[in-house]
């Protein structure tokens, strides 16, 4: 069972902590001790495993225990509201923990005296051990450096054919001159003993909040470095070139590894992660592998069918014959024209023939089309087209 309290957030709609806790405005450090033990072992998350309510009330309760068993917080609290205790330490700092250990102390004759009450309260003293786990989150060991994002637009174009792109960021870098370490000295740190956490067991809590003495690193620099303040960072501006596999679609992410921030004190860097935009062409648009252009064909061509010389994406030429009697949208494929993949084949280009009506005839055009009119003769009284033949047009 995993159970952080975090660090308690001053918001509007909380309760009063008195009204938490169920007391009068006066009431004495023993009652609110008294109080806070009653409802901890009420709603302990371990009495009640899987309650989100319970699991709040436990917190609420902390939360309020922490501030009115505290007089000088008390005070602030009682003086000024939320307001009077923020930032003053919420969460759970070393000497929460000596309060913890305090009340559950003298709770009938030390820790063991709590133990066999928690015994009764929930039915045999083998649970303790399931306490362990509680608090946990952070890993011992150096973290890793964060994950960076870097966005770049590409054309169309790159996108189906690859790219390489060049890209200019500020990251952090592993200090030159500690290379990293953050100094010399780096010993575990004596408060947590290198966990980089506080853990507290009662036999009836193990809370953990991180560290304050080594900010939850585990270990502690005696001679801090000067050029990066101890921390083992720098800023670095970089430049590195990016390639960009073709076919990449709008909205992939390359990742790069090791090119994000280094990490702290000697930690493994994280990922740089470059984020594709395509720009959209003006004549070719893209569905999977495959690719759609549309094409004007004059009614003649339609008719008696032609060929074409249609220039694909990559610049090169390609002869299309078109067939007899084209209708406007027919689509035409031409295989291998397509984006390249990864596994190696290209998709299709698909042409699409648009009939182009002409909206101003010579006086030869019109001539001719009457001509045509006359010999063709022409439906005055037309039906319409029944709609499963209208949808393969
Ligand atoms: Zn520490
Ligand atoms: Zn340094």
């Amino acid at each position: 069972m995993s159970f952080v309290v975090e660090k308690g957030e001053i918001v509007a709609n909380k309760r009063d902590y008195y009204e938490v806790l169920g007391l009068q405005k006066n009431a004495s450090q023993d009652e609110i001790k008294k109080a806070y033990r009653k409802l901890a072992i009420q709603y302990h998350p371990d009495k009640n495993p899987g309650n989100k309510e319970a699991e709040e009330k436990f917190k609420e309760a902390t939360e309020a225990y922490e501030v009115l068993g505290d007089d000088k917080k008390r005070q602030a609290y009682d003086q000024f509201g939320f307001a009077g205790v923020e930032g003053m330490g919420g969460g759970f700092n070393a000497e929460t923990f000596r309060g913890f250990e305090d009340i559950f102390g003298n709770f009938g004759g030390g820790m063991g005296g709590f133990g066999s009450i928690f015994d009764q309260l929930f039915g045999g003293g083998g649970g303790f051990s399931g306490f362990s786990g509680f608090g946990g989150g952070q890993q011992g060991g150096p973290r890793q450096g964060a994950n960076l994002r870097y966005d770049v637009e590409i054309d169309f174009k790159d996108a189906v054919f690859g790219t390489k792109v060049e890209i200019q960021y500020t990251h952090n870098d592993s200090c030159p001159d500690c290379k990293g370490q953050g100094g010399t000295g780096r010993k575990t740190c004596p408060t947590c003993g290198g966990s980089g956490q506080i853990r507290r067991s009662s036999g009836f809590f193990s809370m953990a909040s991180p560290c304050n003495r080594c900010h939850g690193e585990g270990f502690v620099i005696d001679n801090p470095c000067k050029g990066c303040g101890g921390t083992g960072l720098v800023k670095k501006r970089q430049k590195i070139a990016v390639t960009i596999p073709a076919g990449v679609e709008n909205g992939k992410r390359i990742r790069i590894p090791r090119q994000g921030d280094a990490g702290p004190v000697g930690g493994p860097p994280g990922d740089l992660f470059v984020f594709i935009r395509v720009r959209p062409h003006a004549y070719f648009e893209r569905e999977n592998d495959d690719l759609y252009c549309a094409i004007p064909i004059s009614i003649t061509q339609a008719a008696l069918g032609a060929d074409l010389i249609v220039t694909a994406l990559d610049g090169k030429t390609i002869k299309v014959k078109t067939p007899a009697g084209m209708q406007s949208g027919k689509m035409l494929r031409i295989r291998g024209e397509g984006v390249p993949s990864a596994s190696g084949r290209r998709g299709d280009l698909y042409i699409k023939l648009m009939v182009q009506v002409p909206e101003r005839l010579s006086k030869k055009g019109k001539e001719l089309l009457e001509e045509l009119s006359r010999v063709e003769g022409e439906n005055s009284s037309p039906k319409p087209i029944p709609l499963d033949k209208l949808n393969n047009m």
